[in-house]
């Protein structure tokens, strides 16, 4: 599947916030949104008007990036999300929510959503007992994600345990840290997910 491969400090600089894209330096003061607080690009510095349909465009954006999605990709969860019964902009938010790169991710067992990704496509992770290398799997309640026994030792993942003590687990996600076990709770809510996003505006976007 097609990703991003350019400067990920970039996006985070285009959308004027952290999204937090590339693990712990971005809690360091090498941040580039704390260096260089302006979008990139010559016209960066310059007065910027903010019309209805680009405020919009911009919460857009900033989800499919936290996401590391592409815009067809994104897309699909858009119809998906709007075919199912509830209000769409938090169907939205929870089936990202879902996908196993972000449970990987949020347990602790990578330092971002790009390398958690990686992680998965190289194996390394099972889910109820079954090894699962595709990073947009959706988990559902009561499965378990698991680091699998002959990935035990690699370093990326411990190193990102021992660097994921300042991030919470969320509640509605259970973690057995001696087995590199998690397991999903509960259906996570937008109030857990808490992204510097209105998802309404992508709906309104989306909409139009
Ligand atoms: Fe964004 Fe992280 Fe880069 Fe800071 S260090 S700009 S939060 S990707």
């Amino acid at each position: 599947m097609a990703r991003y491969i350019g400067p990920a400090c970039r996006l985070c600089r285009r959308e004027g916030t952290k999204l937090f894209l590339k693990g712990s330096r971005c809690l360091t003061e090498k941040c580039a949104i704390d260096r260089r607080s302006y979008p990139p690009g010559q016209h960066g510095q310059g007065r910027q008007r903010f019309s209805e349909y680009s405020l919009q465009l911009r919460e857009k954006q900033k989800l499919k990036r936290i996401y590391g999605l592409l815009e067809r990709q994104f897309r699909q969860y858009f119809y998906r999300a709007d075919q199912r019964k509830g209000v769409t902009g938090e169907n939205l938010l929870v089936m990202l929510e879902s996908r196993l790169d972000n449970v990987v991710y949020r347990l602790g067992f990578a330092s971002s959503r790009k390398q958690s990704r990686m992680l998965v496509r190289q194996n390394h992770f099972s889910v109820n007992g079954r090894p699962v290398n595709i990073p947009s799997f959706l988990v559902n309640i009561n499965d378990v994600v698991e680091v699998r026994e002959k990935s035990r030792e690699i370093l990326p993942i411990k190193d990102a345990m021992e660097g994921a003590g300042a991030r919470n687990i969320p509640s509605w996600l259970e973690m057995e840290k001696e087995q590199l076990k998690g397991s999903i709770k509960a259906r996570p809510s937008k109030e857990e997910i808490a992204l510097p996003v209105n998802e309404q505006l992508v709906v309104e976007l989306y909409s139009r």
